[in-house]
């Protein structure tokens, strides 16, 4: 059946959010309806109201969100009604190469799901009865979300929605790059770029992962205070252009094993690598503009063996990966707790928005 319910509508570029009624149309083939609990404000979202990342407008935000299975589309199998679900913005074909060799974050099929349903249509509907695209194919800032069923990851309710749902994108994104993609070994030197969402992840993946020293660097206080609850050894308050290499390669004794970029610039990603010791590693997590670039000196890569690489949505393999983070939370060796700073109902999405933009939270979370 078809449901109405709000949902946080990007209209305009470079204009707040709108938060609407919209209507929800019956799950197809291979799709499912799911309630929405909670959805995190990630900066992706944001992105996709600038056009940084340019998805066609008008678009349902929201990637990062728990909630519930309340209707399947025919066909479906790897969900039923009931289920506690996590929303995986990246679809997963399970045939494909990447998807085989267990790098799923690469199938080949994902851009299929970008902005609307697997077959190009949609499920959503303005108050005029146009269309809404969604956002990565999920659109989950919104009462109701329909996905396909490879967008879902089943979760183990006993961790609360509000902070389960993070693990659909900053968090699997940040400990990911740490243990995943840079594999992190333990008394190893780290830095880290940025303390947002996704820079905190990664101090405290890199943390999780037995680093001896983390820093953090970033131009906010409260974000540098917040990195030291995360696990950073060492703070530094500095503009992100600032060339800081020198003193940086003093205070580690040669430089970091391990460089992390979650600003999202050219110019940073380039301070990541030369402040690496040599046969350091330096990884792009941050999503820079589409005109963005980074420079290496060529000679270092084989004189210090030194290496560039990026990391999309934490290497993870998100039907291991979710559950993997949610039990090292129940363990007590993951903080998901002290990630969100501010809870929302859907009608303050404007000024979560705001409140993200100006750097206010490690995450807000919207809450149904
Ligand atoms: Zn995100
Ligand atoms: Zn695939």
């Amino acid at each position: 059946m078809a449901r109405k319910g709000r949902a946080v509508v990007a209209r305009e570029l470079g204009k707040p959010v709108v938060v609407e009624e919209v209507t929800f149309d019956p799950p197809a083939r291979g799709e499912v309806v799911v309630k929405i609990a909670a959805v995190g404000v990630c900066h992706s979202d944001l992105s996709g109201t600038n056009g940084t990342i340019a998805l066609p407008l008008p678009l349902i935000l929201g990637h990062e969100a728990a909630g519930t299975v309340i209707e399947v589309g025919e066909g479906v199998t790897d969900a039923a009604v009931g289920d506690h679900v996590l929303a995986n913005w990246i679809y997963m074909c399970g045939r494909c190469r990447y998807c085989n060799i267990g790098r799923p974050v690469l199938c080949d099929q994902q851009g299929k799901a970008l902005y609307t349903m697997l077959d190009g249509t949609s499920r959503t509907r303005d108050a005029a009865g146009n269309a809404l695209n969604v956002f990565s194919g999920v659109g989950v800032m919104a009462e109701y979300a329909v996905m396909h069923e490879r967008n879902l990851v089943k979760y183990d309710p006993k961790v609360p929605a509000d902070r389960a749902a993070l693990v659909g994108c900053a968090v699997t994104t940040g400990v990911g790059a740490a243990i995943n993609t840079a594999r992190v070994v333990p008394g190893s030197t780290c830095g880290v770029w940025g303390a947002g969402g996704v820079g905190l992840n990664v101090i405290q993946g890199c943390a999780i992962a037995g680093a001896e020293r983390i820093f953090a660097i970033d131009t906010s206080d409260t974000k540098l205070e917040l990195a030291k609850k995360f696990g950073a050894t060492d703070v530094i308050k500095a503009p992100a252009g600032e060339d800081l290499t020198k003193s940086l390669k003093k205070a580690t004794g040669g430089g970091f094993d391990y460089a992390f970029e979650c600003v999202g610039s050219g110019e940073v990603a380039a301070a990541a690598y030369k402040a690496l010791r040599r046969g350091g590693l330096a990884v792009v997590v941050g999503v820079a503009p589409a005109s963005a670039t980074t420079t290496v000196v060529t000679r270092t890569l084989p004189f210090e063996e030194k290496t560039l690489t990026g990391s999309y949505f934490g290497s993870a393999r998100p039907r291991e990966d979710f559950p993997r983070m949610l039990s090292l939370y129940s363990a007590g060796k993951l903080k998901l707790d002290e990630l969100v700073t501010q809870r929302y109902q859907i009608d303050d999405a404007p000024r979560a928005f705001a409140d993200l933009e100006s750097g206010k939270n490690a995450r807000g979370v919207i809450v149904f």
